[in-house]
């Protein structure tokens, strides 16, 4: 099913209209190599859509499973979820806060699945988000 045939899918299922607001925003996010702050869309979005409505919109998204928020320490960003993007993980650098999606690792999926068996879980999702300094900052630090 193409993305935004999905979206509205998911949208409609539960109760809720596309409107223009709800897909400029999801158009961004799909559009997007990197996750978004919210900084980024409220910038993305001026003149379009009101700051409370982007903060409205993402949260129902949350809510839909249709995006989800990374952690990045006390901050967070935006992505689709993975019902529109691949699974992967991400890596953050703490220095200039650059995000790395990291592919699917199928012996780490396993693991997981795994440790669900052991704790009598059936496990529906899982984040893993690891937190280190990418190679352009440390080479920029050792100069
Ligand atoms: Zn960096
Ligand atoms: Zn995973």
């Amino acid at each position: 099913m193409k993305e935004q045939t999905l979206f509205k899918k998911i949208l409609r299922d539960s109760g809720y209209s596309t409107t223009k607001a709800r897909s400029l925003i999801f158009d961004l996010l799909l559009g997007s190599d990197d996750p978004r702050t919210m900084h980024q869309l409220i910038e993305a979005t001026e003149g379009r859509i009101d700051r409370v409505s982007v903060y409205r919109i993402v949260e129902l998204y949350e809510k839909l499973g249709v995006a989800q928020r990374i952690n990045i320490g006390w901050k967070y960003k935006i992505e689709l979820s993975d019902v529109f993007l691949d699974h992967h993980h991400h890596m953050t650098c703490l220095d200039c806060g650059r995000v790395v999606a990291v592919k699917d690792e199928p012996m780490f999926e396993e693991m997981i699945e795994r440790l669900g068996q052991a704790n009598r879980f059936v496990l529906k999702s899982h984040q893993l988000e690891m937190q280190g300094y990418c190679d352009r900052c440390r080479s920029n630090a050792a100069q």
